[in-house]
């Protein structure tokens, strides 16, 4: 690449950089996704013992509140359902026999909540993050292919339902069972924490919050995806929403986000469908 490719570039991850910010906070002021941190809003946050009760009675529970709660929010469980029971603190005030001061003791007593999936009525606020359809694999050959130059093992499994990747320090896994458009943008995504959220040891930077790191993956994601002509931004932008990302966050993560994107654009291109020879067909690569 020479330099006026490489300033074209440049200038090309600047400006796609700012729509996809543009359409991320789109995203955030959409009915949609206000009715969903609505919706969130109204659930409870759950102390750590009581996410332990939880997922020992229902390992499967997503969204738990009580019997009136969900009537408030115009559900009610199925008749037949079977409670979760957790430990509510209850506060009690009363006189210090020795003091005869008042004071405050928690006692706790059993409460019954509900998972989502045992509760019938009206529709739950939607805010779909629509997977990426389509072919891509002579994307994903040179993202297999830069990951390999890179020491990085690419492995192909089954994973958890709404599972697409994930990146641990010099090892990335790749969902099966989606298109290879998808397994492209994933692929990207998890180089892009491999590269800036990772140390030479494999250690998530803890100077970054899951945030902060979400959103600049998905970031560089997009970038290298619309450089090779991969339309993703409908599924990056919401993604970014959801992790709490908006333009200011892209905005103070520029640095970082256009210098990953441009190395992984430049990496990739160079790399043919067989310059690493381990790697021939897409999804082939050390298939776990
Ligand atoms: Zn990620």
């Amino acid at each position: 690449m020479n330099s006026t490719q490489a300033a074209e570039l440049t200038r090309s991850i600047q400006t796609k950089l700012e729509q996809l910010a543009k359409a991320v906070d789109e995203q955030r002021a959409s009915k949609e996704f206000k009715e969903l941190l609505d919706f969130q809003a109204r659930f409870h946050r759950y102390s750590w013992g009581n996410c332990l009760l939880i997922a020992i009675s229902r390992p499967d529970a997503t969204r738990v509140a009580g019997f009136a709660q969900w009537k408030k929010m115009g559900r009610t469980v199925k008749p037949g359902e079977k409670a979760i029971r957790i430990l509510a603190p209850c506060p009690v005030r009363r006189e210090n026999e020795k003091t005869g001061e008042e004071e405050e003791r928690v006692f706790f007593k059993t409460a019954c909540v509900f998972d989502i999936s045992q509760t019938s009525g009206k529709d739950l606020p939607c805010f779909e993050v629509p997977e990426v359809l389509g072919h891509a694999d002579d994307l994903l050959h040179k993202l297999e292919a830069v990951a390999a130059r890179r020491g990085i093992q690419v492995a192909y499994r089954q994973l958890g339902d709404g599972h697409y990747g994930n990146s641990q320090g010099g090892r990335i896994e790749i969902a099966l069972g989606h298109d290879t458009a998808q397994q492209a943008k994933t692929l990207a995504h998890e180089l892009a924490h491999e590269r800036i959220h990772r140390s030479a040891d494999g250690q998530v930077d803890p100077h970054t919050t899951r945030e902060m790191r979400e959103s600049e993956a998905e970031a560089v994601a997009y970038l290298v995806c619309r450089h090779f002509e991969l339309d993703v931004e409908l599924r990056a932008s919401r993604y970014i929403a959801l992790w709490d990302g908006d333009a200011k966050i892209l905005g103070a993560s520029l640095s970082r986000i256009s210098a990953a994107a441009r190395e992984l654009i430049e990496d990739a291109a160079k790399e043919t469908p067989n310059s690493v020879a381990s790697v021939s067909t897409p999804g082939s690569a050390a298939a776990a």
